[in-house]
């Protein structure tokens, strides 16, 4: 599976903010976000550079999980990148997690669907408003066209309803038209305030 990084860390954003987790940075990522406050994607290396050597490349899915038993958390988080490139790979992957007993939490940009029925706890789905395209460059076309996948949006949301999964709706917050947006696709896809996390973009430094 080509992979970014792996690492042990607290969880940081979110329903599972504080648990200690296993991290499964996966590499590439179908689209090239760049925000409206100057903010390149806040892991370029797996989006804009995934063929920089600072990526560990093929890792094999049983390596991956024996890191994870290894490190002793419960819960494993499959980050990107955007994991659901690798279809098949992360169906190996979350089916060997879920044997070990893992608590899987997948983040994805809600444009590709995954496999979640058998093995994803909470899918951490994080669509990409139109503060996010990257214009005036070579992208700028591809990105508008697939950031937004209502009928995958769709899908988790009633995964969620099924009793399925948990899921939560993580929005970067640029400036206040982003809200709008939030709203506006809230009501096509029907999730639930309570569910929702909005990050700041982060440009200024605090005083
Ligand atoms: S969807 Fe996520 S990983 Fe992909 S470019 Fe945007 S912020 Fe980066």
């Amino acid at each position: 599976m080509k992979i970014s990084e792996l690492f042990y860390s607290l969880q940081g954003e979110g329903k599972r903010t504080g648990v200690p987790s296993f991290f499964i940075r996966t590499n590439y990522c179908n689209l090239r976000c760049r925000f409206t406050g100057g903010n390149y994607c806040d892991t370029p290396y797996t989006s804009w550079l995934p063929d920089d050597n600072e990526n560990l490349g093929d890792v094999e899915v049983e390596r991956i999980i024996d890191r994870f038993i290894k490190s002793g958390a419960r819960d494993a988080v499959i980050t990107g990148g955007e994991p659901s490139i690798q279809k098949e790979e992360l169906s190996l992957l979350c089916s060997g997690l879920k044997s070990s007993g893992a608590y899987i939490t997948l983040e994805t940009n809600g444009t590709m669907i995954s496999d979640f029925k058998n093995y994803i706890d909470l899918i951490s789905v994080s669509p990409k408003l139109s503060s996010s395209v990257p214009y005036g460059t070579e992208h700028e076309k591809s990105h508008e066209k697939n950031r937004i996948n209502n009928d995958v949006l769709l899908e988790y949301e009633k995964g969620f309803r099924e009793k399925l999964l948990d899921i939560q709706w993580k929005f970067v917050i640029c400036s206040e038209r982003d809200i709008q947006e939030i709203k506006e696709l809230q009501q096509s896809i029907g999730f639930s305030n309570r569910d929702v996390y909005l990050m700041p973009e982060g440009i200024s430094p605090m005083i």
